[in-house]
């Protein structure tokens, strides 16, 4: 992968970036995504954000060479804290992370999310933290991906500010509204192997001494296979 031959994972994210945006690309690695859309043309200005010295020199380094030192700006900082409110920042990618960490950066720099039009977010797992966020912080889920790379299944969330109030049913919140509506065979892919392993972990917990912690836990995975049986009524994942 390069800023070029992007992944299939980070190509999909790009499209989901409107023309001219000005984005920020939080933790950004070696700038690929952001190099990415100031060549095709779909970002005027980026901001590259990222908290970990070697990738922040990697990401500069990268900048350099494409020769876009002129509009791409490389910070390395924690989160949001990359976005200075004069980089009038439109679109925020935030890839390549858990869901959990995704929200807690969201909610930790909320209020530089001002003026922010559209937030692209690709979790590695766990999104359903990012939509639990999204219904409690006034953003409305606009579109959703998902996607298989090298063996690996991935989901892409799309988030526009609302002033309306949102809300997801626990299905919605686990499975995703939009994919919910489409599932397609990914979909399908996705939850079954979540399904086989949720199952197998149910099985060792019921052979674990039942503590507070572990009931909490197999309570709540039982309510996932309830969900999952819903939803796979017909199919039986
Ligand atoms: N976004 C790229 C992608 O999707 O291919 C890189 C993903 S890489 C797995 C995650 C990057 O995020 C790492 O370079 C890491 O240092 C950075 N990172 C993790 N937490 C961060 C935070 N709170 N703020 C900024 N960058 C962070």
């Amino acid at each position: 992968m390069n800023a070029q031959q992007l992944s299939v994972r980070l190509m999909k994210v790009a499209e989901h970036v409107q023309p001219g945006a000005v984005v920020a690309d939080i933790g950004s690695d070696h700038a690929y995504l952001a190099c990415y859309l100031l060549h095709n043309g779909s970002a005027s200005r980026a901001v590259a954000g990222e908290i970990v010295k070697g990738p922040y020199e990697s990401a500069k380094k990268q900048v350099r060479e494409e020769g876009l030192e002129g509009k791409i700006t490389v910070r390395l900082a924690p989160g949001l804290e990359a976005v200075e409110p004069e980089d009038g920042i439109t679109a925020v990618t935030i890839a390549g992370m858990g869901g959990s960490l995704i929200a807690s950066i969201l909610e930790e720099g909320k209020s530089r999310l001002a003026g922010v039009e559209r937030l692209i977010l690709q979790p590695n797992v766990h999104a359903q933290a990012i939509r639990l966020w999204a219904v409690q912080n006034g953003w409305r889920i606009v579109a959703e991906d998902i996607l298989k790379e090298k063996d690996k299944i991935y989901e892409i969330l799309v988030l526009e500010p609302t002033a309306e109030e949102v809300q997801l049913d626990a299905k919605q919140l686990l499975f995703g509204p939009k994919l919910l509506q489409d599932q397609n065979d990914i979909f399908k892919e996705k939850w079954k192997r979540e399904a086989t392993q949720w199952k197998a972990i149910a099985e060792r917990l019921e052979n674990t001494e039942e503590t507070e912690d572990i009931r909490t836990k197999k309570e709540q995975l039982l309510e996932k296979i309830a969900l999952m049986e819903e939803v796979f009524a017909d199919e039986n994942p």
